[in-house]
């Protein structure tokens, strides 16, 4: 993105701070939803484009307002067809996204940070320390990149049918620029996307997902990876703050916030040897019976100095037979792209790291020059 500050990235305004920003100018509020749509819609890149307002606004428009995006870095597509892309940010570092198109549904995972700050042990995003937040318009971006790379913009066609928070980053550490992304992917003036397809993913900060529920009603996906605070305390540190009672109190206020008849997604990486023996899985039915949930295992996937393992097949198996027998619904989430470093994980983008954690792993990205774009090599 070139160094424009002045200027305000409407790509980054939530429907209501949108209206609220032409009301600044002496504008109607209507001309909210008519940018809304040519911005996320149709997916405009310049302000002559918006061709039912008048050229006298759309003069004044481009004195103080700009519709920038990010640089591509990186756009590679797998042999099972997920496709990632690496984007740069402003200051230089990059993040990256997923694709996963699976029959009807196209998901795509986004990042809502550059890094992340929690250093869960089990996480090359974590590993590769932490930077910044990602601004609203940077996240909403990752949905403009996606769509414009099957060809223009055409709302007829649902190129990307779900958006999950699972990507670099911990939403709720960056949360009213998330807010206000998800209010954007969600209202029918911009990607239209029901609450049911848009997930964010967290790791549990309790604090912020009681906020959460006051302003949004998102899906959520939480974390949990450990069914005994001592283990969960080693593998997601944050668990020596809202230990897992109270994270699984929070996930029942939020549902009942949202009185209808969602449930929680619980993420589950299995780590040979850590988590994936069978009292590993009775342990955990007992506190997936305390709120309504469907589980997602996540067999790990490896980065160099991990020191994890992925389990065997049939261990993964194994585990997943026992939450069957005990009527949980679990779904085993199969790795995807992961011959472009693509799976769950094993997003890692640039960091230029402010918490120097990254120093303890060697480095995982190296990019050189390819065709004018760059290529992991
Ligand atoms: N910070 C959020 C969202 C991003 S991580 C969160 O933690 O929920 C998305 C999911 O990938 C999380 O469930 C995370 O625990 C999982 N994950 C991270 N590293 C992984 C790895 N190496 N293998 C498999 N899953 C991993
Ligand atoms: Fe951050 Fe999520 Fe990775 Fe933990 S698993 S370090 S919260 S991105």
């Amino acid at each position: 993105m070139s160094e424009t500050p002045s200027k305000i990235n409407l790509l980054g305004l939530s429907p209501a701070k949108l209206e609220a920003f032409f009301e600044e100018m002496g504008e109607k509020r209507f001309r909210a939803t008519q940018v809304l749509k040519w911005l996320h819609q149709q997916g405009a890149s310049s302000f002559d484009e918006m061709t039912n307002i008048s050229k006298a606004l759309r003069t004044k428009l481009a004195e103080v307002a700009e519709i920038r995006e990010p640089e591509i870095l990186l756009d590679k597509t797998s042999r099972d067809g997920t496709r990632k892309w690496v984007i740069r940010m402003d200051g230089g570092s990059a993040i990256e996204m997923v694709l996963i198109p699976d029959g009807d549904r196209r998901t795509l995972c986004v990042s809502s940070q550059v890094g992340c700050s929690l250093d869960c042990s089990f996480c090359s995003t974590g590993k590769q320390g932490y930077n910044r937040n990602l601004s609203t318009a940077e996240i909403i971006a990752q949905l403009r990149v996606a769509i414009r790379a099957y060809g223009p913009f055409d709302p007829s066609e649902r190129r990307v049918s779900n958006v999950v928070l699972m990507g670099m980053g911990e939403p709720l550490m960056n949360f009213d620029n998330v807010v206000d992304a998800t209010q954007l992917m969600m209202d029918d003036n911009a990607y239209g996307l029901s609450k049911r397809r848009v997930t964010l993913s967290t790791s549990g900060v309790v604090p912020a997902l009681d906020k959460l529920r006051e302003v949004s009603d998102v899906s959520l996906a939480i974390s949990l990876h450990a069914a005994n605070n001592e283990l969960r305390d080693q593998l997601v540190p944050i668990n020596k703050r809202y230990p897992i009672e109270e994270l699984i109190a929070a996930c029942n206020r939020y549902l009942e916030g949202l009185n209808d008849k969602r449930v929680i997604t619980v993420e589950y990486t299995l780590i040979e040897g850590v988590n994936d023996q069978p009292e590993h899985a009775r342990e955990l039915v007992k506190v997936l019976r305390q709120v309504p949930c469907k589980l997602n295992l996540i067999p790990f996937n490896p980065f160099p100095n991990s020191g994890y393992r992925r389990p065997s097949e049939e261990a993964i198996q194994r585990f997943k037979d026992i939450m069957l027998k005990a009527s949980i619904i679990t779904t085993v989430r199969r790795t995807r792209g992961d011959d472009v470093d693509a799976a769950c994980g094993q997003l890692v983008g640039q960091v230029e790291d402010r918490t120097r954690r990254s120093q303890k792993y060697i480095p995982v990205v190296q990019e050189e020059p390819v065709h004018g774009k760059t290529e992991r090599v």
